[in-house]
């Protein structure tokens, strides 16, 4: 058969491969090289998957659990270990499973895709323009600037719609739409979030470690724990990123930081009360100090109402339960995420009822499939978004009829 693949990212690569060692394939891309995107994954490092389970990917898969059920079966993150093995890339386990090259140069993941695709024609600097199907001949065409071609399958890799200078810019939701799939509204996910008040910027870079960020979204409860930190509009960082991809599709959203998750409120009361004793004659600025940074402990005695230069042993009974509460719950007021072009991924796009879940061929329109992040599937960090790259390639190659 002779099939195209639209994207020469992560899933567009590894279906190339895959569907290369039986039929005659062609891939375009728009860049001028392949995987762009790729280059960039994991700080220039690419954790291309993660050393866990099913269960465990399934987990850290926000949007498509059910439908990615069936592709992580036939492809595991151990398989995407051993593919990457066998061609010659060592690969290591870092903290929370994820894995890196040896090398950590993301180049290298790069390159043993190519290797892998070395029997496909890769067309570079060749955008697709349109895709249709002829039903007279029983064919799809894609024409691109530089002409026009026929295949017998077409697969769309285009993947999502952020960081478009890697070449993804949505071009798949348009191709999908021209079939009657229906898109699900995109919105950025693993994405910093944008907060009202104005004294996020004064915090700009500080960082928090071990505290736990609270939120309410349309009134589910969310709590993560670990680091995260200030940005000149909001906050950031891992457990900010996190929280992005579960609030992006709600209407109100609540958020608090919890400084000390550790203690429980009655552990933390004993704490400042034996504290307030103890440095009776210090500042509270010093005082504050030994809960926060500085400058966030600045911030939290501003909306306290409670001077720097305040004496420890000036503050009263009411102030200190204050204290204690904020330093439990303290408010964020959310504006929004930061822009889609700023997610690490994009969250929504080809509704997962339209494809087949084993082949990840359209239900619409035979001899279509689309695969990689141009599908409503988003997960968390952790090399799970290539994860389901590979594993819907994968899944697209092997049932390919
Ligand atoms: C900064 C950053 C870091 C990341 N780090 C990680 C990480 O460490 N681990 C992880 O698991 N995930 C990571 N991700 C997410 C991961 O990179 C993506 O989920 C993954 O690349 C999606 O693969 P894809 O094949 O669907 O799409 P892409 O890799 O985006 O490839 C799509 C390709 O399609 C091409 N294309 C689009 N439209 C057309 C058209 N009309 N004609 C021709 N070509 C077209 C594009 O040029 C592009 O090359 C990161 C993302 C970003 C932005």
């Amino acid at each position: 058969m002779r099939i195209a693949i639209i994207g020469c990212g992560a899933s567009g690569l590894f279906a190339g491969g895959l569907l290369s060692q039986q039929h005659e394939v062609t891939i375009f891309d728009k860049n001028e090289k392949c995987g762009k995107k790729l280059y960039i994954t994991g700080k220039g490092r690419c954790n291309f998957t993660n050393n866990c389970s099913k269960e465990q990917f399934l987990e850290n898969t926000i949007n498509g659990k059910k439908f990615m059920y069936s592709a992580i079966s036939q492809l595991s993150p151990q398989n995407i270990i051993d593919f990457f093995e066998q061609l010659g890339l060592k690969t290591k386990t870092e903290r929370g499973g994820r894995v890196f090259p040896v090398s950590d140069k993301s180049s290298d993941v790069i390159k043993s895709l190519q290797k892998f695709c070395s029997k496909c024609q890769i067309k570079l600097n060749e955008q697709v323009d349109d895709l249709h199907y002829v039903s007279s001949e029983n064919l799809f065409k894609i024409s691109t600037k530089k002409g026009v071609y026929f295949f017998d399958r077409v697969v769309v890799a285009t993947g999502g719609q952020s960081y478009s200078s890697t070449g993804s810019s949505g071009d798949g939701y348009k191709f999908a739409k021209a079939f009657g799939h229906k898109i699900i509204p995109i919105k950025p996910a693993l994405a910093p979030i944008e907060i009202e008040e104005q004294f996020v910027n004064q915090l700009q870079g500080v960082s928090l470690k071990n505290v736990s960020l609270n939120g309410v979204a349309d009134g589910k409860k969310l709590s993560f724990f670990g680091e995260m930190l200030f940005t000149d509009k909001g906050i950031s960082g891992p457990i900010s990123l996190t929280m992005s991809s579960y609030i992006n599709r709600a209407e109100n959203v609540e958020l608090s930081i919890d400084f000390k998750p550790a203690l429980t409120m009655e552990m933390l009361e004993k704490r400042v009360l034996k504290d307030v004793q103890e440095l009776s004659n210090k500042t509270m600025g010093t005082f504050v100090c030994s809960y926060l940074p500085k400058s966030v402990g600045k911030v939290l005695l501003q909306r306290l109402g409670i001077d720097i230069q305040q004496k420890v042993n000036g503050l009263t009974a009411a102030k200190r339960e204050e204290f204690v509460q904020l330093l439990k719950s303290f408010s964020l007021k959310f504006k929004r995420l930061y822009p889609l072009e700023s997610g690490i991924v994009t969250s929504g796009g080809v509704g997962l009822d339209q494809i087949n879940p084993k082949t990840m061929e359209s239900k619409l329109q035979k001899g279509l499939y689309f695969i990689g992040e141009v599908l409503d599937v988003d997960c968390l960090t952790g090399g799970y978004n290539l994860t389901t790259a590979f594993a819907t390639a994968y899944a697209c190659a092997v049932n390919m009829k």
